[in-house]
């Protein structure tokens, strides 16, 4: 068998496996420059078709298997210009650029269609081959601009298209001066287009792990963005939004009670020292509310949340209350008078959602307030006024 039979071979297997991938990658992850990589394959693997062995068979007419030859060319210098745009990272950005390497694609498909008509003309041919060169010094131009911005997909098509563009090149010229074919024209450019093939399947899996490290990322930074939006900011445990997902969370404990702790008298804290100790006092509030079996979470203002998984829930709830004081008085130590909060309790039911499990919770809180604050109450269990199944706390 001889060299251009056997890379025709090469050639038609490989462009068939890779042009496949890159579709079934395309649809898969849907990037651009894949759909161009496949339009790429299809072209060289149509170029290949014009170059013996298979042109013998193909066209009777040599003028014509000429004129498919330079269209496959033309149709293969045109999709460069997008493929390189589309492959090219994001972050790459040159002025002009883009513009320049989408407008291959017009120019490069005007060529292919009026290939007929200069397969038959030699000036016209001149002309073909000259615009050729111009279109291969633009996709040299944006590999150098994209290369020296920083690209790593540029470098590889670089090497990729490397033997392509110096066959290509040597031969333009040599006919440009010489006004004939050159020798080995076929075996070289067909061996320049296998290694293209070759290199840039390598590119894709390249990429494919780029893409997947990037997904991960942003699949992380997702992660964190939902976590970072169930916190509350100012003292670092839930907020309303978390609380109703511990709530509802299928694979946690469920809590057994609720409270709802509420600081006393906190407007005057913030009247009369400022926003800034306020907010101090309820970092020192937050931080005292935390204990094992209890999970924290502020509704909003100075109103704490406390779920709590244990059986001995509400002296849990109170003893976390207790400690708010010296918590505050610990951490906030200008403050001349002592931090009080008062609480609501009320048992989780088997129906409960977080809302009607702190409604109940809140109508003890307020009698709570009523009654003098610094103190627990809790809505018992059973029927009658709320006001008589109110039980203290101790
Ligand atoms: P009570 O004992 O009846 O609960 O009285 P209170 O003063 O604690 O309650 P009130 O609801 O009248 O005031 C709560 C104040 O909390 C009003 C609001 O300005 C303040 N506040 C709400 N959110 C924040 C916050 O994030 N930081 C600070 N510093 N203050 C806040
Ligand atoms: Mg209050
Ligand atoms: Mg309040």
């Amino acid at each position: 068998m001889d060299w251009a039979s056997f890379t025709f071979g090469a050639i038609m297997a490989c462009v068939t496996v890779f042009g496949a991938t890159a579709l079934a990658l395309h649809a898969i992850i849907g990037r651009g420059f894949l759909a161009w990589m496949w339009a790429r394959a299809l072209a060289i693997g149509l170029l290949a078709l014009t170059f013996p062995p298979a042109s013998a068979f193909l066209f009777a007419d040599p003028l014509d298997a000429w004129a498919a030859r330079l269209a496959a060319t033309d149709i293969g210098i045109a999709v460069c210009g997008p493929l390189l745009v589309t492959y090219l990272e994001p972050r790459i950005r040159v002025r002009g650029l883009s513009t320049m390497l989408w407008a291959v694609l017009p120019a490069g498909l005007a060529m292919a269609v009026a290939a007929p008509l200069v397969a038959r003309s030699a000036q016209l041919w001149l002309i073909h081959d000259a615009l050729v060169g111009c279109l291969l010094a633009v996709i040299v131009i944006g590999l150098v601009c994209a290369i020296r911005a920083g690209s790593r997909t540029a470098r590889f098509q670089a090497v990729a298209w490397a033997p392509g563009l110096m066959v290509g090149t040597f031969t333009l010229s040599y006919e440009l001066i010489r006004h004939q074919g050159l020798l080995f024209y076929v075996e070289a450019m067909l061996a320049a287009l296998l290694f293209e093939i070759i290199v840039t399947a390598t590119g894709i899996g390249d990429a494919t792990v780029i893409i997947r490290r990037e997904r991960d990322l942003a699949i992380g930074d997702v992660r964190r963005a939902i976590r970072a939006s169930a916190i509350d900011p100012l003292t670092g445990v839930d907020n309303r939004r978390g609380l109703a997902e511990r709530f509802a969370n299928p694979s946690a404990e469920r809590p057994i009670g609720l409270a709802v702790i509420d600081c006393d008298h906190f407007k005057r804290i913030n009247d009369n020292f400022g926003h800034g100790v306020g907010d101090e006092v309820l970092v020192a509030v937050a931080e005292a509310l935390r204990g094992e079996g209890v999970f924290v979470g502020r509704l909003g203002g100075e109103e704490f949340v406390l779920l709590i998984t244990r059986e001995d829930w509400r002296q849990r709830a109170e003893a976390a209350r207790r400690r708010v004081s010296a918590a505050v008085a610990a951490r906030v130590p200008q403050l001349p008078f002592r931090v009080t909060a008062s609480a609501g309790l009320a048992p989780v039911r088997a129906q409960d959602s977080l809302e009607s499990a702190i409604r109940r919770a809140d109508r003890a809180l307020y009698a709570a307030k009523d009654a003098g604050r610094d103190r627990a109450l809790m809505l018992t269990e059973g029927t009658g006024p709320a006001e008589r199944r109110l039980a203290g706390v101790a």
